[in-house]
Protein backbone atom coordinates (compact mmCIF):
# COMPACT_ATOMS: atom_id res chain seq x y z
CA UNK A 1 0.00 0.00 0.00
CA UNK A 2 1.47 3.26 -0.72
CA UNK A 3 2.38 5.63 1.86
CA UNK A 4 1.45 9.58 2.33
CA UNK A 5 -1.10 11.25 2.91
CA UNK A 6 -4.93 10.60 1.87
CA UNK A 7 -6.04 13.08 -1.03
CA UNK A 8 -9.02 15.18 -1.85
CA UNK A 9 -9.12 15.39 -5.51
CA UNK A 10 -10.42 18.29 -7.71
CA UNK A 11 -13.12 18.20 -10.22
CA UNK A 12 -11.04 18.05 -12.65
CA UNK A 13 -9.05 15.39 -11.16
CA UNK A 14 -12.32 13.54 -10.50
CA UNK A 15 -13.00 13.86 -14.41
CA UNK A 16 -10.14 12.19 -15.60
CA UNK A 17 -10.81 9.45 -12.83
CA UNK A 18 -13.86 8.82 -13.97
CA UNK A 19 -12.32 8.73 -18.03
CA UNK A 20 -10.39 5.89 -16.45
CA UNK A 21 -12.93 4.32 -14.66
CA UNK A 22 -15.23 3.92 -17.33
CA UNK A 23 -12.64 2.68 -19.85
CA UNK A 24 -12.34 0.03 -17.21
CA UNK A 25 -15.99 -0.86 -17.38
CA UNK A 26 -15.40 -0.76 -21.31
CA UNK A 27 -12.65 -3.23 -20.94
CA UNK A 28 -14.63 -5.70 -19.10
CA UNK A 29 -17.58 -5.26 -21.16
CA UNK A 30 -14.98 -6.98 -24.00
CA UNK A 31 -13.85 -9.69 -21.55
CA UNK A 32 -17.92 -10.40 -21.03
CA UNK A 33 -18.74 -11.05 -25.24
CA UNK A 34 -16.00 -13.49 -24.30
CA UNK A 35 -16.29 -15.46 -21.21
CA UNK A 36 -17.64 -19.09 -22.21
CA UNK A 37 -16.49 -22.89 -21.84
CA UNK A 38 -13.16 -22.95 -23.55
CA UNK A 39 -11.96 -19.57 -23.78
CA UNK A 40 -8.60 -19.32 -21.43
CA UNK A 41 -7.88 -16.48 -19.52
CA UNK A 42 -4.40 -15.43 -21.88
CA UNK A 43 -7.06 -14.68 -24.51
CA UNK A 44 -9.15 -12.50 -22.31
CA UNK A 45 -5.83 -10.75 -20.90
CA UNK A 46 -5.01 -9.87 -24.78
CA UNK A 47 -8.30 -8.40 -25.90
CA UNK A 48 -8.27 -6.16 -22.77
CA UNK A 49 -5.03 -4.95 -23.52
CA UNK A 50 -5.32 -4.35 -27.20
CA UNK A 51 -8.67 -2.43 -26.10
CA UNK A 52 -7.24 -0.33 -23.46
CA UNK A 53 -4.05 0.52 -25.86
CA UNK A 54 -6.54 1.22 -28.58
CA UNK A 55 -8.34 3.78 -26.30
CA UNK A 56 -5.17 5.53 -25.62
CA UNK A 57 -4.24 4.28 -22.15
CA UNK A 58 -2.22 1.84 -20.99
CA UNK A 59 -2.69 -1.54 -18.62
CA UNK A 60 -2.58 -0.30 -14.98
CA UNK A 61 -1.18 -3.44 -13.60
CA UNK A 62 1.08 -5.04 -16.17
CA UNK A 63 4.72 -4.09 -14.61
CA UNK A 64 2.91 -3.54 -11.39
CA UNK A 65 5.64 -4.82 -8.72
CA UNK A 66 6.09 -7.04 -11.42
CA UNK A 67 2.66 -8.22 -12.60
CA UNK A 68 3.31 -9.60 -15.62
CA UNK A 69 -0.62 -9.06 -17.61
CA UNK A 70 -3.29 -6.47 -17.92
CA UNK A 71 -5.95 -8.62 -15.95
CA UNK A 72 -5.67 -10.63 -12.54
CA UNK A 73 -7.39 -13.50 -13.34
CA UNK A 74 -9.11 -16.01 -10.44
CA UNK A 75 -10.72 -18.55 -11.27
CA UNK A 76 -13.18 -20.55 -8.45
CA UNK A 77 -11.14 -20.91 -5.45
CA UNK A 78 -8.65 -18.48 -6.23
CA UNK A 79 -9.53 -14.76 -4.38
CA UNK A 80 -7.54 -12.40 -6.33
CA UNK A 81 -4.17 -11.53 -8.06
CA UNK A 82 -4.47 -14.75 -10.50
CA UNK A 83 -2.37 -14.69 -13.36
CA UNK A 84 -4.31 -15.01 -16.88
CA UNK A 85 -3.14 -18.51 -18.04
CA UNK A 86 -3.77 -20.85 -21.07
CA UNK A 87 -6.19 -22.91 -19.16
CA UNK A 88 -9.68 -23.23 -20.71
CA UNK A 89 -12.07 -21.49 -18.30
CA UNK A 90 -14.80 -25.06 -17.72
CA UNK A 91 -18.46 -24.39 -17.57
CA UNK A 92 -19.88 -23.97 -13.87
CA UNK A 93 -16.26 -22.44 -12.86
CA UNK A 94 -16.44 -18.27 -12.02
CA UNK A 95 -13.25 -15.87 -12.94
CA UNK A 96 -13.22 -12.79 -11.00
CA UNK A 97 -11.35 -10.23 -14.05
CA UNK A 98 -9.77 -7.41 -12.18
CA UNK A 99 -8.58 -4.84 -14.44
CA UNK A 100 -6.58 -1.52 -14.36
CA UNK A 101 -5.81 1.45 -16.64
CA UNK A 102 -3.88 3.95 -16.55
CA UNK A 103 -4.83 7.25 -19.02
CA UNK A 104 -3.49 11.04 -18.78
CA UNK A 105 -1.99 10.25 -15.24
CA UNK A 106 -4.58 8.74 -13.61
CA UNK A 107 -6.21 5.11 -12.38
CA UNK A 108 -8.72 3.43 -12.74
CA UNK A 109 -9.59 0.12 -10.89
CA UNK A 110 -12.74 -2.17 -11.40
CA UNK A 111 -13.75 -5.95 -11.06
CA UNK A 112 -16.24 -8.32 -11.88
CA UNK A 113 -16.49 -12.23 -11.46
CA UNK A 114 -18.51 -13.76 -14.42
CA UNK A 115 -20.00 -16.96 -14.36
CA UNK A 116 -19.05 -19.99 -17.21
CA UNK A 117 -21.90 -21.38 -18.59
CA UNK A 118 -24.12 -23.02 -15.86
CA UNK A 119 -23.30 -22.34 -12.46
CA UNK A 120 -24.63 -23.88 -8.78
CA UNK A 121 -26.71 -22.47 -7.29
CA UNK A 122 -25.22 -21.49 -4.06
CA UNK A 123 -22.34 -19.72 -5.97
CA UNK A 124 -24.53 -18.35 -8.19
CA UNK A 125 -25.94 -17.24 -4.45
CA UNK A 126 -22.22 -15.99 -3.62
CA UNK A 127 -22.00 -13.75 -6.40
CA UNK A 128 -24.87 -11.86 -5.98
CA UNK A 129 -24.54 -11.73 -2.19
CA UNK A 130 -21.30 -10.23 -3.19
CA UNK A 131 -22.24 -7.75 -5.50
CA UNK A 132 -24.78 -6.41 -2.67
CA UNK A 133 -22.03 -6.28 -0.15
CA UNK A 134 -20.31 -3.92 -2.24
CA UNK A 135 -23.48 -1.97 -3.40
CA UNK A 136 -24.25 -1.73 0.77
CA UNK A 137 -20.37 -0.33 1.06
CA UNK A 138 -20.37 1.92 -1.82
CA UNK A 139 -23.53 3.93 -0.42
CA UNK A 140 -21.83 4.30 2.86
CA UNK A 141 -18.94 6.33 0.91
CA UNK A 142 -20.20 9.60 1.70
CA UNK A 143 -19.36 12.82 4.02
CA UNK A 144 -19.46 12.40 7.65
CA UNK A 145 -19.33 8.86 7.90
CA UNK A 146 -16.02 6.56 8.63
CA UNK A 147 -13.60 4.32 7.00
CA UNK A 148 -15.33 1.77 9.13
CA UNK A 149 -18.61 2.24 8.02
CA UNK A 150 -17.80 1.12 4.54
CA UNK A 151 -16.38 -2.53 6.11
CA UNK A 152 -19.10 -2.51 8.29
CA UNK A 153 -21.91 -2.27 5.88
CA UNK A 154 -19.87 -4.91 3.65
CA UNK A 155 -19.44 -7.50 6.70
CA UNK A 156 -22.86 -7.52 7.95
CA UNK A 157 -24.13 -8.25 4.61
CA UNK A 158 -21.71 -10.88 4.02
CA UNK A 159 -21.87 -12.81 6.97
CA UNK A 160 -25.56 -12.82 7.45
CA UNK A 161 -25.39 -15.07 4.89
CA UNK A 162 -22.52 -17.31 6.32
CA UNK A 163 -19.93 -16.25 4.07
CA UNK A 164 -16.17 -15.37 5.03
CA UNK A 165 -15.01 -11.76 4.22
CA UNK A 166 -11.17 -11.73 3.41
CA UNK A 167 -9.02 -9.72 5.70
CA UNK A 168 -5.71 -9.67 4.20
CA UNK A 169 -6.25 -7.82 1.28
CA UNK A 170 -8.15 -4.54 0.99
CA UNK A 171 -10.05 -2.09 -0.88
CA UNK A 172 -8.13 1.52 -1.25
CA UNK A 173 -7.51 5.14 -2.50
CA UNK A 174 -7.17 5.83 -5.81
CA UNK A 175 -5.65 8.47 -8.17
CA UNK A 176 -2.27 9.06 -9.80
CA UNK A 177 -0.65 6.17 -8.04
CA UNK A 178 -3.29 2.95 -8.44
CA UNK A 179 -2.80 1.91 -4.27
CA UNK A 180 -2.67 4.85 -2.23
CA UNK A 181 -4.21 5.66 1.27
CA UNK A 182 -6.16 5.23 3.09
CA UNK A 183 -6.80 1.23 3.04
CA UNK A 184 -10.24 0.19 2.68
CA UNK A 185 -10.97 -2.79 4.59
CA UNK A 186 -14.25 -5.27 4.00
CA UNK A 187 -15.01 -5.32 7.34
CA UNK A 188 -15.37 -3.29 10.29
CA UNK A 189 -17.05 -1.35 12.72
CA UNK A 190 -19.62 1.19 12.57
CA UNK A 191 -17.68 5.17 13.77
CA UNK A 192 -14.47 3.44 13.69
CA UNK A 193 -11.40 4.73 11.35
CA UNK A 194 -10.55 7.49 9.22
CA UNK A 195 -13.33 10.18 8.59
CA UNK A 196 -14.38 10.58 5.21
CA UNK A 197 -14.34 13.96 3.09
CA UNK A 198 -15.47 15.36 0.07
CA UNK A 199 -13.60 14.36 -2.86
CA UNK A 200 -11.80 11.66 -1.79
CA UNK A 201 -11.44 8.51 -4.18
CA UNK A 202 -11.73 5.35 -3.01
CA UNK A 203 -11.54 1.79 -5.09
CA UNK A 204 -14.36 -0.37 -2.89
CA UNK A 205 -13.20 -4.40 -3.17
CA UNK A 206 -15.70 -7.28 -1.12
CA UNK A 207 -13.61 -10.36 -1.39
CA UNK A 208 -16.25 -12.69 -0.02
CA UNK A 209 -16.01 -16.39 0.60
CA UNK A 210 -18.12 -19.39 0.88
CA UNK A 211 -17.09 -21.00 3.42
CA UNK A 212 -13.74 -19.48 5.67
CA UNK A 213 -12.38 -16.39 5.95
CA UNK A 214 -8.71 -17.58 5.68
CA UNK A 215 -6.58 -17.18 2.61
CA UNK A 216 -3.13 -18.29 1.24
CA UNK A 217 -0.72 -17.52 -1.33
CA UNK A 218 0.01 -20.19 -4.09
CA UNK A 219 3.75 -20.28 -4.98
CA UNK A 220 3.83 -18.26 -7.85
CA UNK A 221 4.04 -15.10 -5.64
CA UNK A 222 0.72 -13.41 -6.30
CA UNK A 223 -2.13 -15.57 -5.99
CA UNK A 224 -4.45 -15.43 -2.98
CA UNK A 225 -6.64 -18.91 -2.87
CA UNK A 226 -8.91 -19.59 -0.34
CA UNK A 227 -7.48 -21.75 2.42
CA UNK A 228 -10.75 -24.42 2.36
CA UNK A 229 -10.98 -24.18 -1.28
CA UNK A 230 -14.10 -23.30 -1.83
CA UNK A 231 -15.16 -20.62 -3.93
CA UNK A 232 -14.62 -16.83 -3.77
CA UNK A 233 -16.13 -13.62 -5.39
CA UNK A 234 -15.10 -10.22 -5.93
CA UNK A 235 -16.59 -6.79 -6.96
CA UNK A 236 -14.57 -3.67 -7.57
CA UNK A 237 -15.82 -0.12 -7.91
CA UNK A 238 -14.31 3.49 -7.81
CA UNK A 239 -16.30 5.89 -6.01
CA UNK A 240 -15.99 9.34 -4.75
CA UNK A 241 -17.36 10.37 -1.26
CA UNK A 242 -19.58 12.99 -1.68
CA UNK A 243 -22.33 15.08 0.51
CA UNK A 244 -25.30 12.87 0.85
CA UNK A 245 -24.81 10.71 -1.64
CA UNK A 246 -21.95 8.88 -3.11
CA UNK A 247 -20.81 9.21 -6.98
CA UNK A 248 -19.82 5.87 -8.04
CA UNK A 249 -16.95 6.58 -11.19
CA UNK A 250 -16.87 3.20 -13.06
CA UNK A 251 -19.68 1.09 -14.03
CA UNK A 252 -21.18 -2.72 -14.84
CA UNK A 253 -23.88 -1.66 -17.09
CA UNK A 254 -22.06 -2.14 -20.47
CA UNK A 255 -20.98 -5.94 -18.82
CA UNK A 256 -24.51 -6.51 -17.90
CA UNK A 257 -26.08 -5.29 -21.28
CA UNK A 258 -23.22 -7.64 -22.52
CA UNK A 259 -23.80 -10.46 -20.25
CA UNK A 260 -28.06 -9.61 -21.07
CA UNK A 261 -28.26 -8.90 -17.06
CA UNK A 262 -31.50 -7.40 -16.55
CA UNK A 263 -31.43 -5.07 -13.87
MG1 LIG B 1 -8.89 -3.99 -8.86
MG1 LIG C 1 -8.32 -2.22 -6.32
Amino acid sequence: MARGRIQVRTESEIDLLRASSLLVGRTLAEVAKLIRPGVSTEDLDQVAETFIRDHGAVPGFKGYNGFPATLCTSVNHHVVHGIPNGDPLQEGDIVSVDCGVLMEGYYGDSAYTFMVGEVKPEVRRLLEVTQECLDDAVAEAIVGNRIGDIGWACQAHAEASGYGVVRELVGHGLGTHLHEPPEVPNYGRRGNGVKLQAGMVLAIEPMINLGRKEVVQEDDGWTIATADGLPSAHFEHDVVVREGKVEVLSTFKWIEEALGVVR
